[in-house]
Parts: C-alpha cells; structure tokens; sequence
C-alpha cells in the first residue's frame, strides 16, 4: 500500500525516468510531492470574452471548437495544429499549438473548452492568435508550479490529483480542538485544497493553514531549543574589569555609547550559566568588531577559548591581523584557520598542518572560516563562539562545536550582522532571542557622498578619482563578472550583450592599459588562489610599502568582484566605483558602499548603470538618497512590495513556501498555540514531536 514515505516511482505513472527529473526539485517520495505546493493559481472561472481580448496578454476564454486541422510548415517542416474555436461573444480567434499533432485527437468540433494562452499577432494572416494555450473541460481553479525541465505544471497536477483520490493516511499532527479553535483547516484538506482548489475561500484557507504549520513549527523548534539550553551549563565568566579598561583605553578612539551598552549586556550574559544566545545588529562601519573583541578578552582571561568564525577567508584573515593589533598587549595565543591554511602568530618556522593544528587547537582566540567545523579540531575549552555576518542562531554550529570540546560546558554563543530583521518581527518570531543593537555610528563619520554617474560623465569621474588617489586614498572598482564568457545574449539583461557587461578582468585591463597607467592596479575575485587574494588584500591595506616585501608597490586601485561584499576595513579607501549596479541588490549595494567610508577622510561612492529601465533609476536613487542601512531596507521593501522581505532578509532565516514574515497576526497566533502545546507539555503530542523531528531534519535553523 501506498504511503507518505513511499518512494515517487513507484507511484502509477511515474517510473525510473520520471522519478529521477522529479528529484531535480527536491521530490523523492509521495510526501515530497504533496508538499510541492503551486506557485500561483489561475481560477478558469474568470474567463474573458474573445471579442474583448487584446494583443500581449494572457486570458482564459471559454469557447466551442469550430474547425480543428494539422498542417506541416512546408519551409521549416514544422507541425502546427490549429482549432478555430468561437465564443458567445460572436469573437472568433485561431489556436495553434507547435508540433503535438496527436492533439486534434483531445479535440472534436461542437465542443466547450477553456483555454489559457497568450495572445499574440499572425502577420501571415493578420489576425489575433491563441498559441500554445492549455486546454481544461472544466471551469477550475488551476495550480502551476515551479516546473523543471520534463515536469510542466500539468503532470504535477495530475499526479497530486492521483494522490489525493486514494486518501492516504495523512499525520495530522495538530491536535482538532486547536484546529477547530483557531478555525485552521485540516492537513489532508489543506493539502487537497492546495493542489486542486474547489474554490477560492477554500484556497485561503488551505494556504493559512501551511503557512499556520511553517510558522509554527519554526516558532516551537525554536522554543524547544530555548528550553534545551536551559537545561545546560555554560562557563560563568567573571568581568574582567581591570582588563577591559585597559583594552578600551589602549582603542586609538573613544567606544560609542551604543558601543558600550552592547559589550555590557553581552559581558553580563556570559556571566550566567545559562548559554547566550545573542544576535548583534549594527548598520555596516557601526563598529562591531571591537564589541565582539571585548567579548573575546573577557572569556580569554576567564581562561576559555573563543572561536571567531567569519563567512569568507579574505575576512577571516583580516580578523586574524586585526586581533593581532588589538590584542598585542595581551599575551593571548591567536591561530587562523582556514580551509587552506593554518597561521599562528607565534613565529613557528616551517610547522606541518599537522603541528599547526594542534597549535591551532591549543590557542586563546582562534580565528576561521566555516570550514573551522569541518576540521573536525577539538578544542578543549571553549568557552565563547562568534559568528560574524550572518543573522543565524547558531543552532548547528553550537552543536557541533560543542561535539568537538571536551569540556561539558555549551559555549556561549554571539552572532552578528549588518542585515536588520525588525525587532519585533524577531522578537515575535523567535521568542527572547537577545538582540543588541548598535544604533549609532562612531563620530566623525563623514556621510559618503553617493551619486549616479550618467555615462556621459564617465571621463569626469574617472579625472575626479585620480585627484583623489594624488591625495593618497584608494580605490575599490567593484565589477559583477569575473571575466566575460562567450555566451548567447542574456535575455533578462534587456537586450543588453553580455560582452558588453563589466568583468573585473577587463575593467582591470582597461583601467591599467588606457585610463591610469601611471597607477598600481590589482584585481581580486573569488576564483583566486588562497595565498594571492591574501597577498592582495594585505598589500591593498598596507598604507605606505607593500607588505608582501615587494619595492614599495602600494596599489591605488583594487577592482573586485562582490568578494569584498562583506567585513572587509580598510579606512583608507575612501573612493568607489560600482560598474553595472543595476545587477546587485539594493542590501548588497550598501554593504559595497560600508566599505569605505571607515576613516575620518570624507568618502564618494559613484555608481553606473548601463540600464535605462526608469525602476531601476528609482531604484539606485534610493541608495544614493538614503545612508541609513535599517531605513533602505525598508525603502526597498515598500518598493518591491512585502512577499520579498524573506529574501530581503536572507541567509540564516528559513525557508518559507506559504508565509509570509509580515504576517505578524498570523505569527502571533502560532506563537501562543506554541506555548499552550509547550505549556501543557509536548510529550503529550507525539505526531507532533514526529513532525518535529522531521522539521529539524530538513531546515537547518542555523
Ligand atoms: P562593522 O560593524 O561593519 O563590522 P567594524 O567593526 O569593522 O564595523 O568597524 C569599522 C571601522 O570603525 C573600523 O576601522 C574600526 O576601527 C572603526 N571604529 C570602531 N569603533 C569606533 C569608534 N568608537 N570610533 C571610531 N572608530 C571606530
Ligand atoms: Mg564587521
């Protein structure tokens, strides 16, 4: 018999064939599917009078098939079928569909059918046609989904219809007098109603309650976590006061208040038993590095370890010769592990990785990227994790860091990011989670003169930056290529010739060859080896001669790919050239623009387009008019309406099919079902706790 874990192909009408394109989108078994759920739906009921219908849009008409033939193109000696159907409207139209001759065999003269196509005009005969429509008997609502190649929306509907007429037994794990209360509806009928809507209301319904079971279950999985911490021990870190005053009065500036308040409640909560869990929030430049090195201090002279893990290596490396600077007073270890490296500050001649590592493991502070989990390195004693620029929980990491201490202590754990989640989008969602925010910049801060440069003014700009590396700054050139493929012309880029796109490697030769040759110029993308994008980066940031030993060579002008997106510090820089902005995200765009702008010289972001779409414009004016990372995300989101905010707000956050973030009444309502169901004691609810498990199994929330 049939079940929900019952592999697709041995459903009737799959087969190996079948199967294997459907695990392309994620679908291995019969619950797969039911959980593929449309993108949108198209209700046949609203159908449009042919005589009313117009060139370049889409319609469902409903009309009587009046002359149905098959004919081959005699030049290109294709098969085009053709049904000229007639409506009540009098309006006549011509379908024609491309090289599907069995299809007059679907069709007889006299009959009604729905079709759904885009209209469009034969010169031939000058007259509208309908091509490619699809074709229902019935007036439906009508799901299509994301499709892939092989599998079009008409054979997933089948195929869920199939499934839903045999009734499989569905877990329903949401106890009825909860359904019946909040007036959700039931799993197996949401899930019917998904696939195949036997009306709008049941629809709605149908999408509350998915939306009602991801929301909850993020919310409870969260609570769970939250109650698990609870229950274990983390080191008690005693304020090392004496310490951190020394640190912040060896700072080269005065801590902002913002600054301060946010190191003080995270010291504070490390002095609890409980483990942290804490997010750090601060706009791009606010300054957060050094709170976190506070952090670090204190679990350091409690005598712990602390981890600092940063999502790039060209980060990860920059951290390690920051902590070295601001730790030099300190006598703390620091090591700097990345997938391809391993350093240790200590002068330790020509170690093997091997001996490296367990220096590495034996260090104060050590410093990577991700690929620190990967090493499977056991630290005996940690008692700190960071995790920079990203918004996760920690979840994953936690637990695997923790798999690898010997101690039986859960580190305390900090994240921190540049991307602002509403606080009480957060704070609803994810219950107590502890966020601080830096809401204030350091003083002297400059606001970065933003412009959209027309093309015109390419020459001036290019004079203008010249002036500016003559007074000793730098440059960031910022490219969305790599390097130009010889490809097809890109269809999305409004007819625009990739060849015609800006790549690092060409803008580099340009900028080197025609336009400042008397400069030093270097590029930088993620296809670099470790070793040379480390080699760049530190001759980039070395101020007078160049750190790698070479004769004084100081690069003016680094052209980079988004690989410097994040993180990067480098006071400095005070100019930038985005090339082709309109190719990257409006949050992206800031986290450029955050990269200079760091010292106390006034800094200038020039942005070009080579698009003329106006929602563009609009768009990039946005970031020239608004400084102020939290307010341009709102901004952005008020122009791309509410359904992207989950992407607006991306990594770390989970991925959501039917609901929406800004569904607080909705979230809200999960959230109080979660703590009843807690409350009254989880063990009470097993297919609850089945499903839960399969949620953890599935999302990551990291
Ligand atoms: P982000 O929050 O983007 O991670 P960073 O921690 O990298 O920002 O700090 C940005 C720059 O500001 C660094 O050069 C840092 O030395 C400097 N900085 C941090 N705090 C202050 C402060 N209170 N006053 C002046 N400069 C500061
Ligand atoms: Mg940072």
């Amino acid at each position: 018999m049939l079940k929900f874990d019952t592999p697709i192909q041995f459903v009737k009408g799959v087969g190996p064939k079948m199967s294997q394109r459907l695990k392309k989108i994620g679908i291995e078994n019969i619950q797969d599917l039911l959980f593929y759920f449309p993108r949108s739906w198209d209700d046949l009921s609203v159908v449009t009078p042919v005589n009313q219908i117009k060139i370049g849009n889409n319609y469902n008409i409903y009309a009587k098939i009046v002359e149905i033939g098959n004919h081959r193109t005699p030049k290109k000696r294709m098969n085009i079928t053709t049904v000229l159907a007639k409506d009540k409207s009098g309006g006549e139209i011509k379908i024609l569909w491309f090289n599907q001759p069995f299809l007059t065999r679907n069709f007889k003269t006299c009959e009604w059918w729905i079709f759904s196509g885009k209209i469009e005009w034969d010169f031939s005969t000058k007259s509208k046609i309908m091509v490619s429509p699809t074709y229902e008997k019935k007036a439906a609502i009508i799901s299509i989904y994301p499709e892939t190649e092989g599998v079009n929306s008409k054979y997933l509907r089948r195929l869920a219809s199939t499934l839903i007429a045999l009734h499989l037994p569905t877990p329903e794990f949401l106890p009825d007098d909860f359904l019946k209360k909040e007036s959700l509806m039931g799993l197996e009928e949401a899930i019917s109603e998904i696939h195949l809507p036997s009306s709008i209301q049941k629809l709605y319904a149908a999408k509350r309650r998915l939306a009602f079971d991801e929301l909850f279950l993020i919310i409870l999985r969260m609570m769970c976590i939250k109650k698990e911490l609870a229950m274990e021990k983390s080191p008690q870190l005693d304020t090392k006061v004496q310490e951190l005053v020394k640190f912040s009065n060896d700072l080269p500036y005065k801590l902002t208040d913002a600054q301060r308040k946010a190191s003080w409640e995270i010291i504070k909560d490390t002095a609890r038993t409980i483990p942290m869990n804490r997010l750090l929030e601060g706009d791009v430049g606010s300054g957060k590095t050094v709170v976190a090195a506070m952090a670090a201090l204190n679990a350091i002279k409690n005598e712990y370890q602390v981890v600092w893990m940063a999502p790039t290596e060209i980060l990860a490396n920059q951290h390690f010769e920051s902590a070295n600077k601001l730790f030099k007073d300190f006598d703390i270890k620091i090591s700097l592990l990345t997938g391809s490296q391993v350093r240790v500050k200590s002068k330790s001649g020509k170690n093997n990785i091997k001996e490296l590592k367990s220096l590495a493991q034996n260090s104060d502070l050590i410093i990577g990227t991700h690929a620190l989990i990967q090493e499977g390195i056991k630290f005996p004693n940690l008692g700190l994790v960071i995790i920079d620029e990203q918004h996760r929980f920690g979840v994953r990491q936690r637990f695997a860091l923790t798999q690898t201490s010997y101690s039986k202590l859960t580190p305390h754990f900090l994240s921190m990011t540049a991307t602002p989640i509403p606080r009480t989008l957060a704070l609803s969602l994810y219950g107590d989670l502890d966020i601080s925010v830096i809401n204030e910049m350091p003083p002297g801060r400059q606001k970065i003169i933003t412009q959209l440069v027309d093309p015109v003014n390419r020459e001036k700009a290019y004079h203008f930056a010249r002036q500016e590396i003559q007074k000793g700054h730098q440059m960031f050139v910022i490219c969305p290529l790599i390097e130009i493929k010889n490809k097809k012309p890109d269809a999305k880029s409004q007819n625009l010739f990739e060849s015609e796109r800006k790549s690092v490697l060409k803008e580099y030769e340009k900028l080197r060859k025609e336009i400042f040759p008397e400069l030093n110029i270097a590029y930088l993308h993620g296809k670099m080896k470790s070793k040379e994008k480390e080699r760049i980066m530190a001759d980039f940031s070395a101020k007078g001669e160049s750190a790698s030993g070479g004769k004084n060579k100081k690069i003016h002008i680094l052209v980079a790919t988004s690989v410097i997106e994040v993180g990067i510090d480098i006071p400095n820089a005070t100019l930038m050239m985005i090339e082709d902005a309109d190719r990257f995200g409006l949050a992206q765009l800031h986290q450029f623009r955050g990269r200079i702008g760091r010292g106390k010289h006034q800094s200038y972001c020039l942005i070009f387009t080579q698009s003329l779409s106006p929602e563009t414009i609009k768009r990039l004016q946005i970031l020239v008019d608004c400084a102020d990372g939290f307010r341009l995300a709102e901004k952005d989101l008020a122009l791309r309406g509410p359904g992207e905010l989950a992407g607006a707000l991306q990594h770390g956050m989970p991925d959501l099919k039917m609901a929406s973030l800004t569904d607080i009444i909705l979230i809200n309502l999960a959230r109080s079902v979660a703590e009843k169901i807690v409350g009254s004691g989880l063990e009470n609810y097993p297919m609850l706790v089945k499903k839960l498990k399969e949620f953890e199994m599935e999302n990551h929330l990291e």
